[in-house]
């Protein structure tokens, strides 16, 4: 296990092309692109991955990745920003990833289960029976090929039992559990020794419209869960005095940080 200090990387794998109705309910029809974020947290104990973005294989064949679903989102990306390649340029080995933790496990965040040799993936229980089981509206964004791979080391938590679940027991790296957007959806409380507490609030809040109450998301399972979890977000922010990075926000996502710079 290589020693690393703790530091959160920020990247990317491209945008995805859509109407801004997909974003915000009953938005415009307009077209409207937004980031697909991803991170890494190196740690002492092992480097951790959360979601990995898209899977590399969008950028050289969407649509027979993902199918029907990319006339509705539609994939941009290089393969360099493939998580494994992002990595491998950053100097991080695949070796190094302890963890694959899953914010939930619709398509533009299951890029990293099963690339990495050594890693256990944690997702909530909820959401990965959800993956198998998705209702008519929801099972276009679930691509089973992406984490129904042999061999996967999983470990699933159980909802309000797990909330605030601290992965290395040292408050580094927290799960919180926000269903709404889906059933089993996790956001991540970040406290970094410098730069002190992040919210990645992943898809519990698209953009900052969610997170003020000014819209609801143009996707969701619970829109009565999806409200109160933001709401539960907004309450550990303000405890933490945290910054907050949504989830797919075309204007907040440009003044982080992105890799190869880190927070610390
Ligand atoms: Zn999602």
């Amino acid at each position: 296990m290589s020693e690393q200090p703790i530091r959160l990387y920020m990247f990317q794998t491209g945008v995805l092309k859509c109407k801004e109705n997909n974003i915000k309910m009953n938005a415009s029809l307009e077209p409207y692109e937004i980031p697909v974020p991803w991170y890494l947290i190196t740690h002492p104990k092992g480097n951790v991955i959360i979601d990995g973005g898209n899977a590399v294989e969008c950028a050289t064949d969407p649509v027979g990745h993902w199918g029907g679903i990319t006339q509705i989102y539609w994939p941009e990306m290089t393969e360099a920003e493939g998580c494994e390649n992002a990595l491998a340029s950053l100097g991080i080995s695949k070796e190094s990833i302890r963890y694959v933790l899953q914010s939930h496990l619709h398509l533009d965040h299951t890029g990293a289960i099963g690339r990495f040799p050594n890693a256990t993936h944690i997702v909530q229980r909820a959401e990965y029976d959800y993956a198998y089981t998705a209702d008519w509206f929801a099972a276009g964004g679930y691509i089973k090929k992406d984490f129904d791979k042999p061999g996967l080391k999983w470990h699933f938590l159980n909802g309000e039992v797990n909330d605030e679940f601290d992965l290395y027991g040292d408050g580094v790296i927290k799960m919180i559990f926000t269903p709404g957007h889906s059933p089993g959806h996790t956001s991540f409380l970040i406290t970094l020794p410098e730069t002190g507490s992040l919210v990645l609030a992943v898809d519990a809040s698209y953009t900052l419209d969610h997170w003020n109450d000014k819209a609801l998301p143009g996707f969701l399972a619970s829109a009565i869960d999806s409200v109160r979890s933001v709401a539960k977000l907004r309450y550990i922010a303000e405890r933490y005095d945290a910054l907050v990075v949504t989830g797919h926000d075309p204007d907040a996502w440009p003044s982080f940080k992105k890799a190869p710079e880190f927070y610390s």
